[in-house]
């Protein structure tokens, strides 16, 4: 980082951190919107439309993190405002079922074809936490594989090895979790069948379910090889446990039925956030209606919330799946081909060893000439050039994911000017890359 310079000040934002800093801890509300990995100020934004989001100093920016994944459609869609606002116009919250609820869990149920039955949450990680807990209750036992780089959200177990801001603050584990909220928690590195099998033989009858994100791109992309997923799905089902897939990031954002479109593995329960929530806290887990059947009130398996496929969040929701067509992901795909194909020529022509990993139309860069297959693999990145060419495109108006590990998201608005300023702003950023040093 020492060789990283920050291009232009950014003084409203400045002034905004000091004032958070004070009043909240770190100056953030989710470690990943810091700026502590790559250095500086975060940019306090004001507002967002279609593919460009302006701080508080009025600058404008493409905006490759589209919230972390849920703006496909860019930001301030007309008709998902307009789905917003009649929602909002009839109450905010009424702790009683509403139609609402239905509709999405419907539209859910038929885009996907292993959900049959599908509860609603407020955030991904409200919807591991609770898959781990039915799966548990199902089976009656009481262990869970994960694996290192992923990251399921911050529930208590699943903290152990975990991507996202864990890797990107370097973090190992966290103070607060206890023994025996881990003690459970069986690590193991990714894409490497092998070590499944041998800790369901090392554990016979106490392993009650394997979670992974469909497609990791916690750690930075790194998909899942050609039959790692279904291996996880034949080895719970030779074990009697069950196989979670955790699409928070993946679903309904790489294909209309998100990852399980792309390799069509069967899960046991599945878990979703992001997209379907329309940029509004809406998050669901669904699966086998056997295992479903288990939560309360249809069965002894406790789960709740107050705000729970809250009115507003399900409008918003319901419009932006049923505005993503097939159209739709074409768009993006071909944004995000689009995208790749002019960071890679700009690396590449200032000779930056560099990986492009793909899943769909995620996507991420890694800096290091080596294809990175699991959280090891990640950590070996050159990330000091990933911050050098960091600020350098926020400083020419283009706003990435604060990390190397971080996936990059498209939109459908991301048209040919937003496009065009990326690769205006690429030459430069990849020089800075070229040039930093450790
Ligand atoms: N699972 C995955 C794969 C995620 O990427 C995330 C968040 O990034 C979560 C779970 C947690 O979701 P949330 O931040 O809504 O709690």
């Amino acid at each position: 980082m020492d060789s990283v310079s920050f291009p232009y000040d950014a003084p409203v934002s400045q002034t905004l951190f000091d004032r958070a800093s004070l009043v909240t801890p770190g100056g953030v509300n989710s470690p990943v919107r810091a700026f502590r990995a790559v250095g500086g100020t975060p940019r306090f934004m004001v507002s967002g439309t279609g593919p460009y989001l302006t701080d508080a100093d009025g600058r404008e920016y493409v905006d490759l993190v589209c919230s972390w994944g849920p703006m496909i459609l860019g930001h301030s869609h007309p008709e998902v405002t307009a789905a917003v606002q009649d929602a909002v116009s009839r109450g905010t919250s009424f702790g009683t079922p509403g139609e609402g609820e239905v509709a999405l869990a419907e539209e859910i149920v038929a885009r996907v074809a292993p959900v049959e039955q599908v509860r609603l949450v407020s955030s991904g990680t409200e919807a591991t936490m609770s898959a781990i807990r039915l799966a548990r209750g199902f089976t009656g036992r009481a262990k869970v594989i994960k694996f290192a780089g992923c990251y399921h959200g911050h529930v208590d177990a699943l903290l152990a090895a975990a991507g996202s801001g864990v890797a990107t603050f370097g973090l190992p584990d966290t103070p607060g979790v206890t023994g025996a909220q881990a003690g459970d928690t069986i690590v193991l590195p990714y894409n490497d069948l092998e070590s499944v099998h041998a800790a369901f033989h090392a554990h016979p009858g106490e392993i009650a379910c394997v979670i992974t994100e469909a497609s990791p791109g916690n750690m930075g992309v790194a998909p899942p090889l050609p039959g790692f997923n279904q291996g996880l799905k034949d080895a719970c089902a030779k074990n009697g446990a069950l196989f979670i897939s955790d699409e928070v990031m993946t679903g309904f954002r790489t294909s209309k039925a998100g990852w399980y479109g792309v390799d069509g593995v069967n899960p046991d329960l599945m878990t979703f956030g992001k997209v379907m929530g329309g940029g509004f806290p809406a998050a669901a887990f669904g699966g086998r209606a056997d295992v479903m059947g288990h939560l309360a009130p249809a069965g002894p398996v406790y789960q709740a919330g107050t705000l729970s496929g809250n009115p507003v969040a399900t409008a918003a929701g319901l419009a932006q799946l049923r505005l993503l067509d097939d159209a739709a992901y074409e768009k993006v795909d071909a944004a995000s081909a689009r995208i790749r194909g002019l960071v890679t020529d700009a690396l590449a022509k200032e000779g930056v060893a560099h990986r492009l990993q793909t899943a769909s139309n995620m996507f991420s860069v890694f800096f290091t000439d080596r294809e990175v297959r699991d959280y090891e693999d990640a950590k070996k990145q050159e990330a000091f050039r990933f911050n050098a060419f960091f600020h350098s495109m926020l400083s020419q108006g283009v706003y990435l994911p604060p990390s190397a590990f971080e996936s990059w998201f498209v939109s459908t608005a991301h048209d040919d000017t937003a496009i065009e300023r990326i690769a205006a702003a690429l030459p430069a950023a990849a020089r800075a890359a070229a040039e930093a040093t450790a």
